[in-house]
């Protein structure tokens, strides 16, 4: 078995779950509110974002729908989190799958600075497999998915390769390694 493709579709099926969870949890919260202008049914289309199934009004589901727990006062997003417009208290949408939002222009620089990050690590990795018993290695199956979770694990084969290929030099008696 190869096992660093093993891991690579390891992280695409957990990736592919964590999807199926996030439309999940859009479809039960959105459940029992309907469209403000038609009154049909929602869908969610980006984090803090729904859309109305029929008429396609684009809406924040957090300030149409949400209020201050403390004083019934609406939410406004407040560069990461909603805060109510009338007595500042932070709001927690219930609206976000991982609780987190983000205002347009903070969301573009995280954005530029994670797909920097994301091309440091994708090269690092690269560099990883490389030095590990490159023969065998896929090194294209780095292309294959970029996100982070397909990353961490290909590091931690890529680590785990290594201290297999060193234990193998100095002599291999921890009994995982043993076959
Ligand atoms: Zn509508
Ligand atoms: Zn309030």
């Amino acid at each position: 078995m190869n096992i660093i493709q093993f891991a690579f579709d390891m992280a695409d099926a957990v990736g592919q779950f964590v999807q199926n969870a996030k439309r999940f949890f859009y479809n039960v919260m959105l459940f029992g509110y309907r469209c403000p202008k038609c009154n049909n049914s929602l869908i969610m289309i980006a984090e803090g974002i729904c859309k109305c199934n029929l008429c396609e009004f684009e809406f924040d589901p957090t300030v149409q729908f949400q209020r201050c727990s403390n004083c019934g006062g609406k939410p406004v997003l407040k560069v990461r989190c909603y805060s109510c417009t009338n007595c500042g208290s932070d709001i927690r949408s219930k609206f976000l799958f991982d609780g987190l939002i983000f205002e347009k222009e903070y969301f573009k620089a995280k954005m530029d600075e994670s797909r920097k990050r994301k091309k440091e690590q994708r090269e690092r990795v690269r560099e990883m497999l490389a030095e590990s018993r490159s023969a065998e290695l896929p090194l294209q199956a780095v292309d294959i998915g970029y996100n982070t979770l397909v990353l961490v694990t290909a590091c931690i084969f890529a680590w785990s390769l290594k201290c297999y290929n060193n234990l193998c030099k100095t002599g291999c008696s921890s009994p995982i390694f043993r076959r």
